[in-house]
C-alpha cells in the first residue's frame, strides 16, 4: 500500500505532482480543496459556508475537513494507498488523521515536503489555470505546462480560468497561514523519522520534481 502525504506552500505543485504519482501508481489522488470545492459546488449551507472560508484564503473547520476525508477514504480505490493533498494542513489535522488511519487500520506512509520560496510560489500564482472540468492545472510561468491552445484544456478542450483565491492579497494571506500552522508539520514529521523534503527553485521544473518523487517512492511496496 502506497500512503503519500504532500506538504507544500500553496503554488509548490503538490496538484500537478499528485496528478503524476496518481497516473504512475494508479492510486487516487484525494485533494481536500477539490473535496471542499466540490461541497461549493452543490450550494449547500454548509458549501456557501466554506466557499466564503476558501474565498478569504482561510482554512476550514477541521471537523468538516475530516469528516469529508474520512467518508473519502473508505472507498474502495483507496484501497492499495491514496496521495493526500492539502492534508494535514495543521497540527491538530496530523492528531485527528492518526486517529482516521488507526481506525481504519492504514499506514501513515510517506510525507514528501515540496520546499519553494515565496518569490517563486508567487510567481506560478500568477500564471495558474485550472480546467474547471477535469481539474488539470496549467501555469502559463512553467514552460511545459503551459496549454498546447491558448486557455483551452489540453485533456478534455474545456475553457481555462483562473481560481478565485488565486489573486495576490489572498495568496499572501495563505502563504502567511501556511507558515505558521503547516510549517510546523515539517517539524512534527521529521521527528517521526518519515519526512522526504525535495528543494524547488525557480529553475526546477515538473519533470524533475516527479522524478525526485519516484527515487523516494522506489522500493516501496504494497507491505509498506
Ligand atoms: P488548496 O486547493 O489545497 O489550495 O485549498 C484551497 C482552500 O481550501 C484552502 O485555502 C482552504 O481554505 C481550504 N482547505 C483545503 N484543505 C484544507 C484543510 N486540510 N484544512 C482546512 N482548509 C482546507
Amino acid at each position: 500500500m502506497k500512503n503519500i502525504i504532500f506538504i507544500a506552500p500553496p503554488a509548490a505543485g503538490k496538484g500537478t505532482q499528485s496528478k503524476l504519482v496518481s497516473e504512475e501508481y494508479n492510486i487516487p489522488h484525494i485533494s481536500t480543496g477539490d473535496l471542499l470545492r466540490e461541497e461549493v459546488n452543490k450550494k449547500t449551507a454548509l458549501g456557501l459556508e466554506i466557499k466564503k472560508l476558501i474565498d478569504e484564503g482561510c482554512l476550514v473547520s477541521d471537523e468538516v475537513i475530516t469528516e469529508l476525508l474520512t467518508n473519502r477514504l473508505q472507498q474502495a480505490d483507496c484501497n492499495n494507498g491514496f496521495i493526500l493533498d492539502g492534508y494535514p494542513r495543521n497540527i491538530n489535522q496530523a492528531h485527528i488523521y492518526e486517529d482516521i488511519l488507526k481506525k481504519l487500520g492504514i499506514k501513515l506512509g510517506d510525507v514528501i515536503f515540496l520546499d519553494i520560496d515565496l518569490e517563486t510560489a508567487l510567481n506560478r500564482i500568477k500564471g495558474r489555470l485550472i480546467c474547471p472540468k477535469c481539474g488539470t492545472s496549467y501555469n502559463l510561468n512553467v514552460k511545459e505546462l503551459t496549454p498546447q491552445k491558448e486557455n483551452i484544456c489540453d485533456k478534455c478542450s474545456n475553457i481555462l480560468r483562473k481560481r478565485e483565491d488565486d489573486n495576490e492579497e489572498t495568496f499572501s494571506k495563505r502563504f502567511d497561514i501556511y507558515l505558521e500552522t503547516t510549517n510546523p508539520l515539517i517539524e512534527y514529521y521529521k521527528s517521526k523519522k518519515v519526512l522526504k523534503t525535495i528543494k524547488i527553485d525557480s529553475t526546477t521544473t515538473a519533470k524533475e520534481t516527479f522524478e525526485s518523487i519516484k527515487k523516494i517512492l522506489v522500493g516501496k511496496n504494497d507491505s509498506n
